[in-house]
């Protein structure tokens, strides 16, 4: 079997190098007011059309979680290729205030404490034929 090597699911959400990966959002020219993910035309705080390029960096605060008892329905299409496990979903802010909805990573059960420090990191999301994967996003608590 040929090797291939991982790649991100959406590569426009993510920079920073693997080691140190960040988010990579927008934030208005005419107002500050940031945004995640890009891809938006205008700034729904003033009207603006003039998005530029920002960097949400890679660690946030816990806003609010839940625990994911079932297997996500399509049109998730993610396999790690692992049996489900109940795993931690919920919100992230960010130091510039925008919360990110992800999966939230931990050791063992789910066990998150709301306000609780958490770091970006990069995981895989499915594996695709001949064995690459493919990656994207998560946070994990920095214990
Ligand atoms: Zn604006």
């Amino acid at each position: 079997m040929e090797n291939h090597p991982p790649t991100l699911a959406c590569p426009e959400l993510l920079g920073g190098d693997p080691g140190r990966p960040s988010l990579s959002g927008a934030r208005c020219r005419g107002c500050g007011e940031p945004y995640f993910p890009v891809g938006r035309r205008r700034c729904t705080r003033c009207g603006g059309a003039d998005l530029e390029p920002f960097d949400l960096g890679g660690e946030g605060r816990l806003w609010s979680w839940t625990v994911q008892t079932f297997p996500p329905k399509p049109p998730y299409d993610g396999d790690s290729g692992e049996a489900f496990k109940p795993y931690g979903v919920g919100y992230v802010e960010m130091p510039c205030g925008v919360k990110v909805e992800s999966r939230l990573l931990c050791q063992g059960e789910p066990d998150f404490a709301i306000g609780e420090a958490m770091r970006l990191v990069v995981v895989p999301y499915r594996k695709r034929e001949l064995g690459a994967a493919l990656l994207t996003y998560a946070f994990e608590a920095c214990r």
